[in-house]
């Protein structure tokens, strides 16, 4: 196994760590939606960069709950499919 060969101080291990603080992400300002974006990425809101469209973003006029919702009712429908053909 290895082994340090000698002991670090707690100094130089301190010094060491010195370097290991996470930086802050910057964000800058989205130019469409104004809303906080990584810089030279596409917006994760609008999905547009420099001015063009390059995303395709689901549309957000819905709430969870309504898409909820939506889901139940077609695995209902579903489930409605499979008992009809069960029973012919
Ligand atoms: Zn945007």
């Amino acid at each position: 196994m290895g082994l340090p060969s000698k002991r670090r101080t707690k100094t130089s291990k301190r010094d060491r760590s010195s370097h290991f603080a996470l930086k802050k992400t910057s964000l800058v300002k989205c130019p469409k939606c104004s809303k906080p974006a990584l810089p030279h990425t596409a917006c994760g809101f609008c999905g547009t960069y420099k001015g063009r469209q390059v995303l395709v973003i689901k549309a957000k006029d819905k709430t969870v709950k309504q898409r909820a919702q939506e889901r139940k009712e077609t695995t209902k429908a579903k489930e409605a499919k499979k008992a009809e053909k069960k029973s012919k």
